[in-house]
């Protein structure tokens, strides 16, 4: 486990005496390794282009070793931003192993704020790692998932909330959820940690000034006026934990279980909304594989479908476990689509299921309208759809009352789009924790030093959304989750 270190990057040089620490200013530098770095940035697999990213202060030295251009050209003369075409040359044999195009960026304007070099290969296996070989025999290190990105957050090019904005652009299945990560990359919600930050940041140094200077006449934040600005910033703190709902659903869709007893229809529900709304989705990490999860986009809502094994009793343990899985899916969803038979009469197997989905937001699925309906009327839930799976018949109106149902949850329309992770939300939670106690120091009329350690707790914790302040731990856990080569 990495030490539980705060670094606290040169951006609060200003508040130097109470905030800044040098030594661990010093480890921070040392964390950006000097080395250039090389990757395959596009897929694995077959392709029209693959391209390999090269960054580092040798990134041009490594890659002219093993390029020679149509002109003659060094790479090393090429100005910023231009691209030169030729090829890739193994500088032991002199094959050329494969005709590229080659982009020269230069530091500092730079996505890793280092000199970077894109080449543009053939899609294919082996021209992307015979170049990737060579880059390495030429000195450069592969690179680790996410360092291109971690290399742009040391260099104070993006701060950590817009590094994990580029991994939601990368993940985003929707409209909303690419729109949401944009504005987070633009610094929507670095912008307002800023602001609140700032606000703590005087308050922090008012006290503190009273503590140092007692005898001088500084105007300094206490009782009351201390009490307010501290719960107008809890307020605001409030407000940005208010969107971690809507944040959960933007990354990992409208969780929607489907249950019901065997034969009801639901592996032919789930077929038919696939195949009208299925969204692509690759492996998503962190998932659960208790139940088998597929994603909806309806109308650029993402609706992530947990497909549970079907709930009955059963003295089978396997099947038990299923149950037990079932019920579960049930337990996190924010919607339950109860599936019947509208064929058939209502048995003690659908009523078991009614019972558990009680106090749920449940939509019950009625299917089979193109048979005769025996099932009789059911008093709950409010919102019934009949539908037929077989023709089709009914399933736009389901579609209709998923969206109502995420409308009125927590699709409403707001004042931006971004909202905070669940890594946002831990920090947040603890800088309110913080703010708390510096009431209740406040209230119970302890000394300065006391709130000020208090203030300064929550100024930590709260820096800890945007890696103001981080620990080796928190950029560990941020950066592992990215692809090879972002
Ligand atoms: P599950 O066990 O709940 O997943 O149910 P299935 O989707 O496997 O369906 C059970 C049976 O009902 C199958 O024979 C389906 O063809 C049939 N079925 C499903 N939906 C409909 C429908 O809308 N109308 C009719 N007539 N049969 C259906």
């Amino acid at each position: 486990m990495a030490p539980e270190v705060l670094f606290l990057p040169a951006r609060n040089r200003s508040l130097k005496k109470v905030f800044f620490d040098p030594v661990l200013c010093g480890i921070m530098a040392a964390m950006l390794e000097k080395d250039t770095i090389c990757a395959v940035s596009t897929p694995p697999g077959e392709g029209g282009i693959g391209i390999i990213r090269v960054s580092g202060g040798d990134a041009l030295g490594i890659v002219s070793t093993i390029f020679r251009s149509k002109t003659g050209r060094a790479l090393t003369d090429q100005a910023s931003h231009s691209v030169l075409y030729g090829h890739i040359l193994d500088p032991a044999t002199h094959d050329i192993v494969d005709e590229v195009l080659v982009s020269v960026m230069r530091s500092p304007a730079t996505y890793t704020r280092e000199d970077v070099v894109e080449i543009n290969c053939h899609g294919g296996m082996a021209p992307l790692w015979r170049t990737i070989n060579l880059l390495l025999a030429s000195g450069a290190r592969q690179a680790e998932p996410g360092e291109f990105t971690k290399r742009a957050f040391l260099n104070n090019r993006i701060d950590l909330a817009q590094a994990e904005a580029v991994m939601d652009i990368i993940r985003a299945k929707t409209d909303l959820s690419l729109k949401a990560a944009q504005e987070q990359l633009s610094g929507g919600l670095s912008s307002e940690i800023g602001s609140l930050r700032d606000r703590l940041i005087s308050l922090a140094a008012s006290v503190e000034a009273g503590i140092d200077f007692p005898e001088e006449d500084i105007e300094t934040e206490s009782g009351q006026p201390l009490a307010r600005e501290v719960n107008g910033i809890l307020q605001e703190i409030g407000r940005l934990l208010s969107t971690s709902a809507y944040g959960r659903i933007l990354r990992d869709g409208f969780a929607t279980a489907l249950v019901g007893r065997p034969n009801v229809g639901k592996s032919s529900l789930l077929n038919a909304l696939l195949k009208q709304n299925r969204a692509i989705v690759t492996d998503v990490p962190g998932t659960t594989r208790d139940v088998l999860e597929e994603y909806l986009n309806i109308s650029g809502a993402l609706i992530r479908i947990l497909d549970t094994a079907g709930i009955r009793h059963s003295h089978d343990l396997i099947e038990q476990e299923g149950v037990r899985r079932s019920l579960a899916a049930m337990d996190t969803a924010d919607i339950v689509l109860i599936v019947l038979d509208g064929s058939r009469e209502l048995t003690e197997e659908d009523k078991r299921i009614f019972h558990e989905a009680r106090g749920k937001t449940a939509i019950a699925v009625i299917n089979k309208s193109d048979l005769p309906r025996k099932l009789e009327p059911v008093s709950w839930p409010e919102k019934q759809v009949p539908l037929s799976c077989k023709t089709g018949e009914g399933l736009d109106m389901l579609h209709d009352a998923l969206l109502t149902l995420m409308k009125q949850g927590t699709l409403q329309p707001r004042e931006h789009s971004w909202a905070v992770n669940q890594r946002h939300r831990t920090a947040l939670e603890r800088t309110q924790a913080g703010l708390l106690k510096v009431l209740d120091s406040i209230q119970a009329g302890l000394s300065p030093e006391f709130i000020s350690l208090d203030l300064r707790d929550s100024l930590d914790s709260l820096g800890l959304v945007i890696g103001a302040t981080f620990t080796e731990d928190i950029l560990e856990r941020v950066f592992r989750d990215f692809c090879i080569g972002k």
